[in-house]
């Protein structure tokens, strides 16, 4: 059997290791004669799956006690509805623009409240983040968005806004997991957990008890209250159960490495490897200010289309999938999150190379 090279933005590659062990588990999940996808939520053995998801996330990320996690669906998506409609208190929201998954969250908060576009990064096609030093941030702004790393443009925060007393909300659905965060800096965090951490359905949220409340914008939806998924563990309706176990399983493998540090210096590695080569390369350019780098997202092109194409041809006889650029921003963009192996973007690096040479 061979494995591609998965350089998809998400749904992404996943650990082998994990896809192995949910593989022996499928049809007999420890002793209970059928399948996570096949049990009650309610049953004890499920109790079990999500409970330990918690405890280990909760281990890895050093999640203080006055947070809650949540497990909940619906996509990162569905997340640029719900904290407007629980947290706009004073329906104002300073929203920082930083590309296409902004550009929605914003589109969607509007349609509750004010949004103040307090810095972006649209002049140049989105290709850096802004300063965040001397923010304007609105006095009545309930909260200040941002999107922590930009799966499109492959930049990411290395700084983020200092906003005192206001919450700050952080989109972290393409680099949860990839290096260690202080949750303490954030109201909430939330990641659609199909790049880093598993498969497509389940969203990971982070939230401070204290903003977890009945006081919601009137007409938000039961299934959109924060507060009904935290008093019910986040088994208020069937949750996506098979999905959970997974990120379960994918919690204890970062853990089984090392954690958030020791996952940060792999990520470290990986990048480097393709951007020095990026940056010593007369063909193909990285489009991300180097400042702004993402570790897990990068886009790259060369100046002709023609040469994109070819490349992409080429690399996907060779079994390395999915090195199509966005949609919106053309090129290529290789998404090397955890799971990605080194080997896999060393071996892309080579035939980079190698591409390189005979098209000169
Ligand atoms: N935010 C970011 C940073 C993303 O990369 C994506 C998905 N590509 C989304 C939000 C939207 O996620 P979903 O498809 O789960 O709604």
């Amino acid at each position: 059997m061979a494995r591609a090279y998965n350089f998809s933005a998400g749904p992404a590659v996943l650990p082998e290791a994990v896809l192995r062990e949910a593989a022996e588990e499928m049809l007999d999940y420890k002793g209970t004669g059928m399948s996570v996808m096949e049990m009650s939520h309610r049953s004890k053995a499920f109790e079990e799956i999500i409970g330990n998801a918690e405890k280990s996330l909760r281990e890895l990320v050093a999640i203080p006690d006055n947070y809650r996690v949540l497990f909940l669906q619906g996509g990162a998506s569905q997340q640029f509805a719900m904290i407007p409609m629980n947290l706009m208190k004073n329906k104002v929201a300073d929203y920082i623009h930083t590309g296409q998954w902004t550009k929605r969250a914003i589109a969607e908060a509007k349609m509750y409240g004010k949004v103040n576009v307090i810095a972006s990064s649209e002049d140049k096609t989105f290709s850096y983040i802004p300063e965040v030093k001397d923010l304007k941030i609105s006095d009545d702004a309930d909260y200040i968005y941002i999107c922590h790393n930009n799966t499109i443009y492959g930049t990411k925060y290395n700084d983020i806004p200092e906003t005192g007393d206001k919450l700050l909300v952080a989109d972290m659905s393409s680099d949860m997991l990839s290096e260690p965060i202080d949750v303490s800096k954030y109201g909430l965090i939330f990641a659609g957990v199909q790049k880093n951490i598993g498969p497509a359905g389940v969203v990971v949220v982070i939230i401070r008890e204290d903003l977890i409340t009945e006081d919601v914008l009137p007409g938000t939806p039961t299934m959109l209250r924060y507060k009904i998924h935290a008093d019910n563990d986040s088994l208020y309706n069937t949750p996506p159960a098979y999905g959970i176990y997974i990120c379960g399983k994918v919690f204890k493998w970062i853990q089984s490495l090392g954690g958030l540090e020791a996952m940060k210096k792999i990520n470290q590695e990986k990048a480097s490897i393709l951007y020095d080569y990026l940056d010593s390369s007369s063909m193909f350019k990285g489009t991300a200010a180097k400042k702004d780098r993402s570790l897990m997202n990068v886009p790259f092109i060369t100046d002709s289309e023609e040469l994109n194409v070819k490349f992409l041809k080429e690399a996907k006889a060779l079994g390395f999938e999915n090195l199509k650029g966005h949609r919106t921003v053309g090129g290529m963009r290789a998404s090397i999150y955890n799971a990605m192996p080194v080997e896999g973007v060393k071996t892309l690096v080579d035939f980079m190379k190698k591409f390189e040479a005979e098209n000169k």
